[in-house]
């Protein structure tokens, strides 16, 4: 119990049973497999700095709930100076660990069920909130990592749950019994599920009349029984396995489907069951908040980028050519808008009823759009000033033998004062930094895809009021 040193979280991890498949074997110990346990290393990365003197203070914090010291990434925000904190922790983590540390979604999930299951219960009278707390404290107090069940693999995009020839397009109530119910269905890019010790389920989209069944909101650890995770290939996956060319030598990214084969949940762990009108807020405070979370740790992401551009500029002597100089700037300035629009959406936050504080979600959004396309724009910017080998550098293997080791190290030879050995190590990382696609296709479609972001902005942004600035100038009569 109490905030846990990161071998501790690795041991929870061991002492989990989850079934897990990976490029067709089962895999028997999720922490000792390399390509997952890179992830888990991202994540440890939240527990890590919480133990450190410099991080702490910043990490940690007194819950409110359980007055105790908790990790940031187990605290709904109660005030403004907590949200704003969310952002400074991603950025800290992204920085540090270069891809997803996995823990934000978690955070997310709860942020929005604190709101959400109070909402549900002054209409319904329904004991979510309560449960929902309960909840809370056993995370708190056992430092737990949560993941986002949010995705649904959705088949037919034109229709409604309810309207899919197979009814198990999103995940669904197949049986309700006095102890609990019965889900089946499957969720789509789940990362980090096995870095986790629990699954939050949340819905993925607006329902209505006719998609009670989907209407699901609940948590269970990441081993209950029916529960599948089958772990998607990566573009850069199997250097973990192979031991060589990581480029990012502790961290990485994985993202699994998870298969909900007939799970049993009981009653304490279900959050919403069956208030379809409720889903649509349920989604919505989620991705606000995901999408908060995105400029914290991308801009922290970028930061590990221009680092990488900079240095590459000193092993290849062009440190003092003006244009790449400018570019790296282009890059700096893309971290601080992103990182800009996620500090003042938590600036501009307000108090819910439950007590949470949400935040502006049309600055959140407007920053996960700039993200969509900006961290595209600053892998360019980094490709074009690193040089072609980000693209097809010969392997460390083919340095190590004597053959042809050396006379690689002549010629990939820079400025004559770096060792070879840190230039390729450098385009190594580069190459990890851009094209690794679990990391880098989440900076589109994290959060919810692109025109998402773009409606979210539509709905929440006082039009009328921008119209009447127009009329006034105009001389023309607001009605
Ligand atoms: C690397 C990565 C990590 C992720 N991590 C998580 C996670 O941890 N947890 C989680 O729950 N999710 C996660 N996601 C999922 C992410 O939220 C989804 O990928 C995103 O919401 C898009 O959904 P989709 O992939 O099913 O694409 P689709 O929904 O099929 O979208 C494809 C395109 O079709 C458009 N479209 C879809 N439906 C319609 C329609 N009815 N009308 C008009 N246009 C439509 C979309 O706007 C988009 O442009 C992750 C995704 C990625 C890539």
């Amino acid at each position: 119990m109490g905030l846990k040193t990161k071998a501790e979280y690795i041991e929870s991890l061991r002492g989990m049973k989850p079934t897990v498949y990976m490029f067709g074997e089962k895999i028997e110990s999720v922490v000792d497999n390399p390509r997952l346990r890179a992830g888990i290393e991202a994540t440890g990365a939240t527990y890590e700095l919480a133990e450190t003197e410099e991080y702490r203070p910043l990490i940690v914090t007194e819950s409110p709930l359980i007055h105790e010291p908790v990790n940031r990434y187990t605290l709904p925000p109660s005030s403004i100076a907590d949200l704003v904190a969310r952002v400074k922790i991603n950025r800290l983590m992204g920085t540090r660990v270069g891809t997803c540390f996995q823990r934000c979604t978690g955070l997310d999930c709860l942020s929005a069920l604190s709101i959400v299951t109070y909402d549900i219960d002054a209409k319904h009278s329904t004991p979510y909130f309560k449960r929902f707390i309960e909840f809370l404290k056993h995370v708190q107090k056992n430092d737990l990592t949560c993941n986002a069940g949010v995705t649904d693999v959705k088949g037919d995009r034109s229709l409604a749950p309810h309207e899919q020839e197979d009814k198990d397009m999103y995940v669904r109530v197949v049986e309700r019994n006095a102890d609990g119910i019965v889900v089946r269905g499957a969720k789509a890019h789940q990362t980090g599920s096995l870095s986790s010790h629990e699954i939050i389920v949340l819905p993925t989209r607006a329902l209505r009349k006719g998609d009670e069944d989907y209407a699901l909101a609940f948590a269970i650890p990441n081993d209950t029984p029916g529960l599948i995770h089958v772990v998607g290939r990566s573009s850069l996956d199997t250097r973990q396995l192979d031991g060589c060319d990581l480029g990012n030598l502790h961290y990485s990214k994985y993202c699994p489907t998870v298969i909900f084969k007939d799970v049993f949940v009981p009653w304490e762990r279900v959050f919403m069951c069956g208030e379809v009108e409720f889903a649509v807020e349920m989604v919505n405070r989620f991705s606000a908040y995901h999408r908060q979370s995105h400029g914290g740790c991308k801009s922290g992401k970028i930061d590990c980028m221009v680092g990488a551009a900079l240095t590459m500029m000193d092993y290849n002597g062009t440190e003092k050519a003006g244009h790449l100089k400018q570019k790296a700037i282009e890059m700096v300035h893309r971290a601080e808008t992103l990182y800009g629009c996620s500090l003042a959406a938590s600036y501009e936050g307000k108090k819910e009823p439950s007590g949470t504080y949400f935040i502006d979600t049309v600055l959140a959004n407007a920053s996960k759009i700039h993200e969509g396309k900006e961290m595209s724009e600053a892998g360019r910017l980094l490709v074009d000033i690193a040089g072609g080998f980000v693209a097809d550098l010969p392997s460390d293997r083919d340095l190590a033998i004597p053959e042809v080791g050396e006379l690689l190290k002549k010629y990939l030879k820079g400025v004559a004062s770096v060792p070879v050995e840190d230039r390729v190590k450098m385009y190594r990382l580069i190459e990890k930094l851009v094209m690794e696609s679990a990391d880098t296709i989440s900076d589109i479609h994290g959060g919810g895809s692109p025109e998402a972001h773009r409606i979210t902005i539509l709905r929440e942004s006082n039009l009328k009021a921008k119209k009447d600035a127009a009329k006034r100038l105009a001389g023309i009569e607001s009605k």
